[in-house]
């Protein structure tokens, strides 16, 4: 196994890379490196996220780079303003014991004049996003006449995202004789394009084998219906309380629509996407990092350049349009040595994309059933078991309260104390559970307005039957003629002899009895009552969960959006105790000590 010293770099840069932790070249360092510092041949690169390509291509280009020259010798183009940034930070680390080395990164929506004032000052490497980069060039504030390196990092991700123009703008600024290297994860007609035009008998390296995925993930995928596919999601979470992870949708709006649900419901959760700003993505990509935030709801782009290394977990809430895509996701994961899970949520009409995934990570999915209520208990009760045995115990702090502690408790069993404090944290989560349906029986019509019931609906019962004339169209414009809401969304509806059930979203509950109550509708001469179903209809449906929240859980918080929701005193205080513990916390700007606990946001 060879060392960066053995690779062909000086010792100043060997020193950064100690500082930083790094003790031996990644398989994709131990090709290129030798191979950029020894020979001017251009370069293609068969790179993943996260193989460590950043340094791949920095270290070479550093060891050889005149720092005595002010030149711009080093162009590094990057599909996303975070990457150009996480970049531009690797090399400023990398650099650290060379003191004539200067790097910019120039990325749009920052302000250019002070770019334009650092590029006049000199700087060996430029680091820039095509658009700004182009920009920059037409100014004349970047002169690329005396460039030796020019680097396409992502260069699939730059087609992707149409920059197909200013690549050949900045590809026609640089002189003949650069090296070009090109790093891509997936090599598509559009890439080999450019390296047909652009490269001259470029040298292939490869991590691994080209586009196959990284060896330390596991791809699972879970079938749900379009109903499931949250509550699924909140599975998941609620199966790992320590998940720190990054859920991936198409669009903005489901990513937006997504992380709603999920802070809604407790959860340490925040979305990151195009339509945020430069400084709220900034923000929430800071928390993410800093472990603030546990679930990441990201689109493709935004989620690009996020340099995180420890992820547990990548959720596809929906598959990528584009297959490749899947592995730039699933890449995020299973970072610098980690294993990680990657999990596609799939119906059973997206089932048939997982075969061409599958042809390029070379590797099966795994079906695995939705957790049961039962699993979740079980994870989290020794979860937090596993908590409690871990728990230093700062003797000097609590000796003055214990005499008074052991005094209160002592006509308690061990037995009983444990009984009574597993309960005390798992009442909740057990309540909530406890009647959980079962998401893989995908046989009720839950696509439709069958009879299935999901954890987002609420059960009501309405005093009015077939003997009344109703049926299922009818309830529905008598629901619709309540006025209760827009986008209220109806679910399951049983028609009895002589009354109903239907099912109402469960955020509009409160006003849909309120509606009722206010409207006092009659039906046929009828007077309408609506009462909300306590129990499950006896007649095999789905059942909704009850919900007896109000008390913390690891990895969740008190679900405000649980409107029925009544805790008992003892949840209520304990849950708010819990509460102002974080608040007080997030004041410091510290992580919270209990990672899974839910804080609230700014
Ligand atoms: P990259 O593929 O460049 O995004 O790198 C992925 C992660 O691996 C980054 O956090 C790097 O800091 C880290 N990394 C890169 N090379 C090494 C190495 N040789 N040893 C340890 N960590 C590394």
């Amino acid at each position: 196994m060879s060392t960066f010293l053995d690779l062909g770099l000086q010792e100043p840069i060997n020193r950064a890379l100690t500082d930083l932790g790094y003790e031996k070249p990644t398989v994709i360092q131990e090709k290129a490196i030798p191979q950029i510092i020894s020979s001017t041949e251009d370069l293609k690169a068969f790179a993943q996220t996260g193989t460590g390509k950043t340094a791949a291509f920095s270290l070479p280009i550093l060891e050889l780079i005149d720092q005595t020259n002010v030149n711009t010798q080093a162009i590094i183009l990057s599909p996303t303003r975070e990457l150009a940034v996480q970049i531009g930070k690797n090399i400023e680390d990398f650099s650290k014991y060379l003191p004539n080395l200067k790097v910019a990164t120039v990325y749009g929506g920052a302000n250019i004049e002070e770019q334009i004032r650092k590029l006049k000052k000199g700087v060996q490497i430029v680091v820039g996003t095509p658009g700004r980069t182009v920009d920059l060039i037409k100014r004349r504030a970047l002169k690329l006449g005396n460039v030796q390196w020019l680097v396409l990092d992502e260069a699939d991700e730059m087609l992707n995202m149409g920059f197909k123009e200013e690549l050949d703008q900045v590809l026609e600024a640089t002189p003949d004789s650069k090296q070009t290297l090109l790093f891509s994860a997936t090599f598509p007609r559009e890439v080999e394009a450019i390296a047909k035009n652009y490269m001259t008998n470029p040298v292939e390296i490869t991590s691994g084998q080209k586009n196959q995925g990284s060896d330390n993930v596991s791809h699972e995928y879970y079938l749900v219906t379009e109903r499931t596919r949250y509550p699924a999601l909140k599975r998941v979470a609620d199966l790992n309380p320590d998940i720190y992870g990054i859920v991936f949708c198409r669009t903005r709006r489901e990513t937006q629509e997504v992380a709603n649900n999920l802070i809604k419901d407790g959860y340490n959760a925040d979305a990151l996407h195009g339509d945020l700003s430069q400084a709220q993505r900034d923000s929430v990509m800071e928390k993410f990092r800093q472990k603030n935030i546990q679930i990441l709801v990201a689109t493709d782009v935004a989620a690009r350049g996020l340099d995180v290394n420890n992820l547990t977990h990548v959720i596809n809430h929906k598959l990528p349009d584009q297959i490749e895509n899947y592995n730039h996701r699933s890449g995020r994961t299973g970072r610098a040595g980690n294993k990680g899970i990657s999990i596609a949520l799939v119906t059973k009409k997206e089932q048939g994309k997982l075969r061409p995934i599958e042809r390029i990570i070379k590797k099966e999915f795994i079906h695995t059933p939705v957790p049961s209520g039962k699993e979740i208990c079980q994870n989290q009760l020794f979860h937090l078991i596993d908590k409690v045995h871990n728990t230093e115990v700062n003797t000097d702090q609590i000796e003055g309260f214990l005499p008074g502690i052991y005094e209160k408790l002592e006509d308690l069993t061990r037995e009983e104390l444990i009984q009574k404090f597993v309960s005390l944290e798992f009442n909740t989560f057990l309540s909530y559970y406890e009647n959980a349906a079962d998401l893989n029986n995908l046989s009720s019509k839950d696509n439709s307005r069958g009879r299935s019931s999901s954890e987002n609906m609420t059960r009501f019962f309405i005093n009015l039957g077939r003997k009344d004339r109703l049926n299922p169209a009818k309830l529905i414009g008598l629901i619709n003629d309540q006025n209760i809401g827009d986008k209220i969304e109806i679910g399951a509806i049983d028609i009895l002899d002589t009354f109903s059930f239907f099912e109402i979203d469960k955020n509009f509950e409160k006003e849909t009895l309120d509606a009722f109550a206010t409207n006092d509708p009659d039906f046929n001469g009828r007077s309408v009552n609506i009462e909300i179903t306590k129990t499950d209809r006896g007649n095999g449906g789905g059942r909704k969960p009850r919900r007896s929240g109000g008390g913390n859980f690891s990895g969740r918080g008190r679900r405000s959006g649980d409107r029925n929701d009544k805790p008992t005193d003892s949840k209520k205080s304990f849950g708010r105790r819990r509460s102002e513990n974080s608040t007080s916390r997030r004041s410091d700007n510290k992580p919270a000590a209990g990672f899974g606990r839910k804080r609230r946001r700014d």
